[in-house]
């Protein structure tokens, strides 16, 4: 006697994303939170997510907020994922000397992991000042080979500070520089300040960029976690056509229309965290 399988007695439904109709084997579980944010003993699934849906979001969306955003280093810092040795980049990051630090303050850091957890390092880079805004612009050798002094060519001519970390690496910055038409003469040198990168601990300040794509995969959560709570059903309401636009396509969220929630939904959460309880009046 063979054990019917429960997954595939069940009817075929809209994913909640594409709103196709698809078969039973053709969802996969989803986890309402990605596992890349930490596992948990029972984990909040959905089964109401197609697998191409699945993927897509794993490739496009999740992929580079857990990898880029500042929640991929908090991820680091938290010990639910182990640091890579050596540099780490994260694309959405920014680490930088604050203010009230002399030439060092807006200094560009980075993030390195030298076997004994996350430090913060300096990167060779060249400071500009800038006569329009009266401050330093401090430019990475990424940023100069990615076309910075095109978009700003009036920098060149102005005071320039070199920051690297020994000679050798003052020399090849040099040498860069000239590559990209920068001419460097010497005037003085930059004496190294003891409570800036020699410290055992300093404050740095963090940039980090909410750009749409990581708007979009937050909003995934949400409407997941929405999903969870209210039920497959009623997340397949065409009033949420715009939500799932957004989070498939990044097509222009109109927040006004949140604003304009639909009259006839009364939605009441438990306060005991369970399935809210949803009431729909004619
Ligand atoms: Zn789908």
């Amino acid at each position: 006697m063979t054990r019917r399988n429960p997954e595939s007695t069940r009817r075929a439904q809209e994913c909640i994303y594409c709103l196709r109709l698809l078969e039973a084997p053709e969802f996969n579980r989803e986890h309402v939170l990605s596992e890349a944010f930490g596992r948990f003993h029972k984990p909040p699934m959905l089964d109401s997510v197609c697998q191409k849906c699945n993927q897509f979001f794993g490739d496009e969306l999740e992929l580079r907020f857990a990898r880029g955003a500042f929640e991929g280093m908090l991820r680091y810092q938290n010990g639910v994922k182990a640091p890579p040795e050596g540099a780490i980049n994260l694309q959405y990051v920014e680490f930088a000397v604050p203010e009230g630090k002399g030439y060092w303050s807006g200094v560009r850091l980075n993030l390195v992991n030298e076997g004994n957890g996350l430090r913060v390092g300096l990167v060779p880079q060249a400071a500009f000042f800038d006569q329009d805004q009266q401050r330093w612009i401090h430019v990475t050798e990424e940023e100069f080979n990615g076309g910075f002094l095109t978009k700003r060519p009036d920098l060149k001519k102005g005071q320039m500070r070199i920051h690297t970390r020994s000679r050798q690496e003052h020399e090849a910055f040099v040498s860069k520089l000239s590559e990209h038409g920068v001419k460097y003469e010497q005037a003085g040198e930059l004496q190294p300040s003891e409570d800036v990168l020699e410290a055992s601990e300093m404050e740095v300040d963090v940039t980090f960029t909410i750009n749409q794509g990581i708007r979009r995969c937050i909003a995934k959560y949400v409407f997941n976690y929405l999903a969870l709570v209210a039920g497959s059903e009623f997340v397949r309401e065409r009033d949420f056509d715009v939500v799932r636009d957004y989070i498939r396509h990044g097509a222009s969220l109109r927040i006004h229309w949140l604003s304009k929630a639909p009259s006839r939904y009364c939605t009441m959460i438990d306060p005991h965290y369970a399935r809210p309880a949803v009431t729909f009046s004619p």
